[in-house]
């Protein structure tokens, strides 16, 4: 599904919402018109106002008053419908609060612009959708701690591992910050437990929180449902991830190289990189395995689509999670 296909989604629901909400709305206002007919007086007056107004708004001729004194009258009329609800006790509250949300009605928009409700379910679809949104609780840009990284110098590499981290930390709010108007793919490579997840899952985070549709699979995931496609038992399951893989605005691979790959299973996986490497949609890519392990494993026309277009980041240090459990911290936490 593409965003636009969500917001299409969001947006139906909004539809049916509000149709809902309008209802009860109309019942309310039935029993506030038998209850006092003068409030039912003066939404007729107001109806024939807003009329005016638009009237007004056409004519040429005293435009400015018209609508000044248009603005008067309605501003009085509000106020004596107000009073007069409060003199029975019924405060403006009663009224509205059939409305999930009172800024917009349950419409989605206020004044022409997206409401922060609708603005907010659009990113809860695209998390329900990412594939990992209970650990992006936890596990974000906020929570990463560079501090597990010894900042003992690398002799070899005249670096210590928490430079690189630094590093690499800042590459990765780079590729969020400019998401919209760079390309870039991601390859981050190193030992297990040195934190690759976690900045995964950092950058889905953002990208979520921007709107951004994010799919986070992990190798294995992935090669297994392209397995299960090429037996053609996919599309009640998988249809809508299947589409994602090629149209999610990031596409993340997590632990690639633990996956069981088979002669269908690695071409699709070409095309998969291929077809968003055209379509110019990043990826973000994690793995154990270093350079030469891809050079290995994965054909030719794959490891020259990593060596062109991807950024190589390379994780230095010792296993965070045995260094967080000597800290006595969760081990799920990294
Ligand atoms: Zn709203």
């Amino acid at each position: 599904m593409t965003r636009a296909e969500i917001y299409k989604k969001v947006l139906r629901e909004y539809e049916k919402e509000k149709d809902n909400s309008d209802r009860l709305f109309k019942k309310r206002i039935d029993e506030i018109y038998s209850l006092i007919p003068d409030i039912k007086k003066i939404d007729d007056e107001i109806v024939k106002i807003n009329i005016a107004f638009s009237r007004a708004a056409l004519s040429k001729l005293n435009k400015k008053e018209s609508i000044e004194r248009l603005h008067i009258k309605n501003r009085e009329l509000v106020r004596k419908k107000n009073e007069l609800l409060e003199q029975c006790g019924i405060n403006e509250d009663f009224l509205y609060d059939v409305y999930k949300c009172k800024k917009c009605r349950d419409s989605g928009y206020v004044n022409g612009k997206e409401c922060s409700c609708l603005k907010k379910r659009l990113i809860e679809a695209a998390y329900d959708m990412s594939n990992i949104k209970d650990v992006l609780e936890y596990e974000n840009f906020e929570s990463f701690d560079i501090s597990f990284y010894s900042d003992k110098k690398d002799p070899v590499l005249g670096k210590s591992p928490r430079e690189r981290i630094e590093s690499i930390f800042l590459k990765a709010l780079n590729f969020v910050k400019d998401f919209d108007i760079k390309f870039t793919n991601l390859f981050l490579y190193g030992k297990s437990g040195l934190g690759k997840t976690f900045l995964c899952n950092c950058i889905a985070k953002d990208l979520l929180d921007e709107g951004k549709s994010v799919l986070y699979l992990s190798a294995s995931q992935l090669f297994k449902m392209l397995e299960k496609d090429n037996f053609g038992d996919s599309k009640d399951d998988f249809g809508e991830v299947l589409n994602l893989i090629f149209d999610a605005d990031l596409l993340i691979i997590d632990d690639l190289g633990t996956e069981f790959q088979t002669v269908f299973t690695a071409s699709e996986f070409f095309n998969i990189i291929n077809l968003r490497f055209i379509k110019k949609k990043p990826v973000v890519i994690s793995t154990n395995l270093s350079p030469e392990d891809i050079i290995d494993k994965y054909s030719d026309r794959v490891v020259s689509r990593f060596y062109g277009n991807y950024d190589f980041l390379e994780f230095l240090g010792e296993d965070i999670r045995i260094l967080k459990l000597t800290k006595g911290q969760d081990m799920n936490s990294i």
